[in-house]
């Protein structure tokens, strides 16, 4: 574990894999600060970032446990966390009636 401080002291926890999906963090990519409950850092792809944020995609469209009890579904079965990850962001843009391209996030 690799900790470095920002200029305004934080201590940000450095690592090359996403928190959320395990999945190496490339430089190429966007990656977002997720701050956990207790105030830790970790970074995340923004997929991961906004999953997080979202829930699951199966929670976005009231088909998840909390809606539904045992009846509920959860993560599609034979997606990846990362894949799961879109799935959930690709869900709330559809949802929100607008495509990446109208510049929400990505
Ligand atoms: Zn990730
Ligand atoms: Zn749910």
């Amino acid at each position: 574990m690799t900790t470095i401080e920002t200029k305004r002291g934080d201590p940000v926890y450095i690592q090359p894999y996403c928190a959320h999906c395990e999945e190496p963090l490339l430089p190429v990519e966007k990656l977002l600060t997720f701050e956990y409950d207790d105030g830790s850092k970790a970074p995340v792809h923004v997929e991961c970032f906004m999953r997080k944020i979202l829930g699951s995609a199966a929670h976005q469209l009231k088909e998840c446990s909390c809606h539904l009890g045992a009846n509920g579904r959860e993560e599609p079965p034979g997606l990846t966390k990362r894949q799961a990850a879109r799935l959930a962001l690709e869900t709330y843009y559809a949802l929100q009636g607008v495509t990446e391209l109208d510049g929400l996030l990505l």
